[in-house]
């Protein structure tokens, strides 16, 4: 009969170890999956923000020189005030050329006809002798007058369109810098709106895969869930085939450690859950010990499993009659007790490590009331 029943025991174990190694490796690849998903999202973000940035970057760019141009037409403005001037003073001065040189003219019409015609015939027209003998002197001295004055306007008028020249040039350069920046404009205005595409398409590849994300995040949570249950099922398989009395009794699972690194409810360090345990930050390989008496539910996991190596004690039902059981997380190794074996309060289950979802060496305890996660602290002495 005995022999019958420890059989079944360990049917059941087998059996149970199968169901357990299935739903935990499907919980595990759930969880990895989520990780990637995650990571993939982490790089679209970035590439968004990066597009986001040489967007700003070029809209910067063209800004400044859209100033510039702007600047820069004032600048022409200011140019063509001075070149409208600098053309009239030119007119104005051919004009008075002009006007001299036709003065001038007349001068040397009068001295053609004087000198063809003769002294003799002015006698007749001059109308003294004082006129006739100043004519000629007179003229020269006019055409002299004249021939100086044109020198001075034609000097004039040379300097005059130089300056007009110079203005024409700075305006020609000013233009052609304008024009080089206008195309640059028009070169980054083609270039932003690449940029923008590239930008709604990151965005959109970023939705897409926050869509990814939330997909595998409920994978993970219902595969999460089926391990849950798995584990209350198991306490729950340990309530029927032990009839145990707790007295919730507990002692501390650790001899000495550092300190409580994370709390039950605080924000857990890998989803930022609320904690389901207590973690005891320890040195590595300190003993584990049984936090009351009970019966090994679960003993196994693995280097990548969440809980690393881990053990579950059954320890009965309270007065209340709600099943306690304990969960002790990370261990270094295997754990050295096997599923049915019963076990003393401070006896040795295993040592503290840092496998699975564990960064540092600690124990995570777990106190389950009805399978339920509890505050540990509310009856296991810290
Ligand atoms: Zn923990």
């Amino acid at each position: 009969m005995a022999a019958v029943g420890m059989a079944a025991v360990l049917a059941f174990s087998a059996l149970a170890d199968d169901r357990r190694q299935e739903l935990a490796g499907e919980r595990e690849d759930a969880s990895s999956n989520l990780a990637q998903q995650q990571a993939q999202l982490e790089e679209k973000e970035d590439a968004l923000s990066q597009a986001v940035q040489q967007g700003q970057a070029m809209k910067d760019q063209k800004g400044e020189i859209t100033d510039q141009i702007y600047q820069l037409s004032e600048e022409m403005a200011l140019l063509e005030d001075q070149l409208e001037r600098a053309r009239q003073s030119v007119n104005q001065k051919q004009a008075e050329y002009t006007a001299q040189w036709d003065q001038y003219k007349e001068i040397l019409g009068g001295m053609q006809l004087l000198h063809d015609q003769g002294g003799l015939a002015w006698l007749a027209q001059a109308k003294s002798l004082y006129q006739l003998l100043t004519f000629s002197d007179t003229l020269q001295q006019m055409s002299q007058a004249e021939d100086e004055a044109l020198e001075v306007l034609k000097t004039e008028k040379e300097e005059l369109s130089k300056r007009q020249l110079l203005l024409e040039d700075l305006e020609a350069q000013f233009q052609a810098q304008k024009q080089e920046m206008e195309e640059k404009v028009q070169v980054l205005t083609g270039q932003i709106q690449q940029q923008d595409a590239a930008i709604s398409a990151a965005q959109a590849e970023k939705e897409a895969q926050q869509v990814q994300v939330q997909a595998a995040q409920a994978a993970f949570e219902e595969a999460d869930d089926r391990y849950e249950e798995y584990v209350r099922q198991q306490i729950a398989q340990g309530a029927q085939n032990h009839t145990l009395y707790c007295g919730l009794e507990f002692g501390c699972p650790l001899d000495s450690y550092a300190f409580l690194s994370c709390r039950f409810g605080e924000p857990d360090g890998w989803s930022g859950k609320p904690h389901g345990g207590m973690d005891f930050a320890a040195n590595a390989g300190s003993t584990i010990r049984a936090a009351a008496d009970g019966v090994v539910q679960a003993a196994g996991g693995s280097e990548s499993y969440s809980y690393g190596y881990y053990v579950i004690l059954y320890h009965g039902r309270d007065e209340a009659g709600r099943t306690i059981a304990t969960l002790y997380a990370h261990m270094n190794e295997a754990p050295p007790v096997s599923v049915s074996q019963s076990v003393t309060k401070g006896e040795a289950i295993g040592r503290v490590g840092n496998t699975g979802n564990s960064k540092g060496y600690h124990l995570h305890l777990e106190l389950r009331i009805d399978g339920q996660r509890t505050d540990p602290l509310a009856y296991i002495p810290a």
